[in-house]
């Protein structure tokens, strides 16, 4: 089989392989994905998201990403009505003091919340501008801005990048946990969420409680529902509700706003965040032949997306100059 030199190979229809798509297309080149699963059935689709460096390395990468994705959805997406992305307030509780967060500089509207502004039982807490992007809409948007931008997609799996390379010199891996089979990497790990969709309330803003007595709660209002979270069960790859979880999210929600003390369940998910020490970043040469991989988002894939996607531009254009 001949190798395709003209046509970039993206493996995977996540959210890192739809933006990383999207962004060499409009850099003119040509590009197809194929992804074992595609939207509504990757792991993407059953994210809260919100933006938020959470669970991922390296920080100081973590911070350049997460800043230029903020900026890139304020300038593409926000307007959008098709895109399910809209700024909100979120505010991050805590039952101490504490210092001001590692990702401070990644966003504009950084602010500590007065005390009255926290939930009964909170200290302290940061209080921020930043995107919402409702899956059940962002995913299809991003599906649909890749098409009409010319890329095209199949449904395939496959075993090796070997396969890939057979019919393309350039391959991006952006397979999140499937990067454990496809090039063995042993340091990738689920860490599995679990989150109740309820139907809405009247409340708009987020609230977080990472680390304090509600560890891990989150309550994520969206226009047509309420995402409450949630789980990291790292190691965990149940992908099957667990009720007791449910029973778990329901309560720390309740503590966190007492609104919801009653409420109806639309919907349960779970889905398994790619868990690794840091972000798989960087281009490889496999027998004269290139792969950029970039993987392992744990639970910022959407909060990376467009930071690391542009990453991704960059090294092609160094790969494709230096060839
Ligand atoms: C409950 C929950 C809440 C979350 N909340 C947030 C949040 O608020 N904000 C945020 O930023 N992030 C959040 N995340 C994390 C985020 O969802 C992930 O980091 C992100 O979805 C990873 O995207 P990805 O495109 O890298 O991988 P995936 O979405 O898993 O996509 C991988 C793609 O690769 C394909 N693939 C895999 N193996 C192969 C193969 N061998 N051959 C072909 N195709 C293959 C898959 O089929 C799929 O198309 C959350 C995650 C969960 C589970």
């Amino acid at each position: 089989m001949v190798s395709n030199k003209t046509t970039l190979l993206v493996l995977g229809a996540g959210v890192s392989g739809l933006s990383s798509g999207i962004l060499l297309l409009k850099a003119g080149y040509k590009v197809t994905i194929w992804a074992k699963d595609l939207p509504p059935n990757t792991t993407s689709d059953k994210a809260a998201a919100f933006w938020y460096p959470y669970l991922c390395n390296p920080r100081d990468k973590a911070v350049v990403w997460s800043k230029f994705t903020l900026e890139y959805l304020k300038k593409h997406a926000i307007d959008d009505p098709l895109s399910g992305c809209s700024m909100r307030t979120m505010i991050e509780v805590f039952d101490h003091k504490v210092d001001e967060p590692w990702w401070q500089e990644a966003v504009e509207s950084y602010k500590r919340p007065i005390l009255e502004e926290l939930p009964d039982g909170y200290m302290d807490g940061y209080k921020v501008e930043a995107p919402l992007m409702d899956t059940s809409k962002y995913m299809e948007w991003l599906l649909g801005s890749y098409t009409s931008l010319g890329g095209t997609i199949q449904e395939r799996y496959i075993a090796s990048i070997d396969e890939a390379h057979m019919e393309y010199d350039t391959v991006i891996n952006c397979t999140g946990l499937g990067s454990i089979e496809l090039v063995n990497d042993n340091s990738l790990y689920p860490v599995r969420g679990q989150v109740v969709v309820v139907k809405p309330n009247g409340l708009t803003q987020i609230t977080a409680d990472d680390e304090a007595h509600n560890n891990l709660a989150y309550i994520i209002p969206r226009e047509t529902d309420i995402v409450l979270g949630g789980t990291a069960q790292v190691g965990d790859w149940n992908l099957e509700v667990d009720p007791k979880d449910t029973e778990e999210i329901l309560q720390k929600a309740k503590l966190l706003a007492p609104s919801l003390d009653k409420v109806t369940i639309i919907e349960e998910k779970v889905g398994l965040r790619p868990g690794r020490y840091k972000v798989r970043l960087e281009a490889e040469n496999i027998a004269g032949k290139t792969v950029v991989h970039n993987y392992g988002h744990g639970g910022a894939g959407f909060t990376l997306s467009w930071g690391c996607a542009h990453e991704v531009l960059c090294l092609i254009q160094t790969q494709t100059r230096n060839s």
